[in-house]
């Protein structure tokens, strides 16, 4: 049996009461107890330390294969001649729905040797930042590969696969082709590693692929997650290639209910609002990357603010590109600033609740019930952050302190299933950089020195 003592830090448990302690104790990878007397257990001194639960990413993809050409590495340096994007202004859904068509295609093209040196480093990059629980929206990475880099880590994924047939009203493919890809992630399912299918897009999913998808949740008793309500202009294209609104289609489709993850839901009718509460679907935002992706899912329509004064529970996460989005630490941040700015009140969502949001309410939308808090029985996944430098200085409120002026840069140590996560990050880095010239290449068109 081994035991480990978290001793004398400021611990925010995240459990329903928002209680906070100074001890952990952890035996065999679980919480057993908040008491400083463990004579026998090893100790970790957090005097001067937050300690966080493990954030939990119920909303991630891994892109990290596209980092050349996507708005990466081949941008000059200058940022002077810089456009919108293709997410800006409301949306340019025909070349959303376009690119996010192609993305399927090129999942097969990266070598399984590729795909795993990829999804090892964008991995890694989430754990380092805290993350120790992720759930992928659909990835261009192969769903092996995110299972086994997981595994290797210690890591709890909810797995996925692009799921699209169509793009800009026209079917792209065969609708059983993506069908039996989903289904064939049921095999990848262990202790670590779950499955929650995903349409990638509603724009690019047809009704026969929506009711497949709808019977294979049921089938497996799995939850669901698509992106949806997430742009203005997501409506009016909707409504010419399908006939409906996107937030009413997911409902004819019978995918609308509690175990349903609503992505970016900020656009939506009075109906179909009521539709998502009644429903209890789960909402997820990543609110610190709207800006520099030209999205203005906040402030625009202030919905998700209200569907969380409605009941429903609204979760952070950090959405993904091909190059490092902002943490779940930086979210906190954003929705702790942007809340309270719109509701010209500071208690319309405490540094706590922004906690609580990236921990125990995203564990609850992803269906883990073993983590996202600090309580006894649950898995020991921690995150410990040095808070004794000018920044804390006499303020009793270190996690106050680390939203102010700290981020994702300032985890020092992550614990899962109660051991400390080590790794060699220069060599993650080395061996991504290999595959990632490979694949450039020999797939992407992109010519290298
Ligand atoms: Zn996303």
């Amino acid at each position: 049996m081994s035991r480990l003592l978290i001793k004398g830090g400021t611990v925010h448990t995240a459990d329903a009461a928002h209680r906070m302690v100074s001890d952990v104790l952890i035996e065999d990878g679980l919480i057993v107890g908040f008491s400083p007397d463990a004579p026998d257990a090893e100790v970790i001194d957090a005097t001067g330390t937050l300690v966080l639960p493990g954030f939990v990413n119920p909303h991630w993809h891994e892109m990290f294969a596209l980092r050349y050409p996507f708005k990466g590495a081949l941008r000059p340096p200058s940022d002077r001649d810089d456009k919108p994007a293709f997410m800006a202004h409301g949306g340019d859904i025909p070349a959303i729905s376009m690119a996010f068509d192609r993305f399927y295609g090129l999942v097969d093209a990266l070598t399984d040797d590729e795909a795993l040196a990829v999804a090892r480093y964008s991995l890694w990059t989430q754990l380092r930042s805290g993350v120790t629980t992720l759930g992928d929206v659909g990835s261009v990475n192969k769903p092996a590969a995110l299972a086994q880099a997981a595994r290797e880590f210690g890591m709890r994924l909810s797995v996925s696969a692009w799921a699209g047939d169509t793009a800009c009203g026209r079917r792209t493919r065969d609708t059983d082709e993506v069908l039996a890809r989903v289904a064939a992630l049921m095999d990848l399912q262990d202790a670590f590693v779950r499955v929650r299918p995903t349409a990638v897009y509603g724009t690019n999913m047809t009704d026969e692929l929506g009711s497949g998808l709808r019977d294979l949740c049921a089938r497996h008793d799995l939850p669901f997650a698509a992106h949806v309500g997430a742009l203005r202009n997501e409506t009016e294209a909707m409504r010419a290639w399908f006939g409906t609104s996107p937030v009413r289609r997911f409902a004819d489709l019978g995918l609308l209910d509690e175990r349903f993850t609503a992505v970016h839901c900020a656009f939506a009718d009075p109906e179909e609002r009521d539709l998502l509460v009644r429903a209890g679907a789960h909402i997820t935002h990543s609110p610190a990357k709207y800006g520099p992706a030209g999205e203005s899912t906040l402030t625009e329509t202030r919905q998700i603010p209200a569907l969380r004064a409605a009941g429903l529970d609204v979760s952070l996460s950090t959405d993904g590109a091909s190059t490092p989005v902002p943490g779940m630490a930086e979210n906190m941040t954003a929705a702790w600033q942007a809340y309270t700015e719109m509701a010209a009140d500071p208690t319309a969502l405490l540094p706590s609740d922004a906690l609580a949001m990236a921990t125990r309410i995203a564990a609850r939308g992803l269906g883990f019930a073993d983590v996202g808090s600090l309580e006894v029985g649950k898995r020991a996944d921690l995150v410990l952050i040095r808070a004794d430098d000018w920044r804390y200085l006499l303020n009793p409120r270190p996690l106050e302190a680390f939203l102010t002026l700290g981020g994702s840069a300032d985890v020092e140590t992550v614990i899962v299933n109660g051991q400390v996560v080590k790794a060699d990050e220069s060599a993650l880095r080395e061996d991504y950089l290999e595959a990632l010239r490979s694949f450039s290449v020999r797939c992407l068109g992109v010519e290298l020195p």
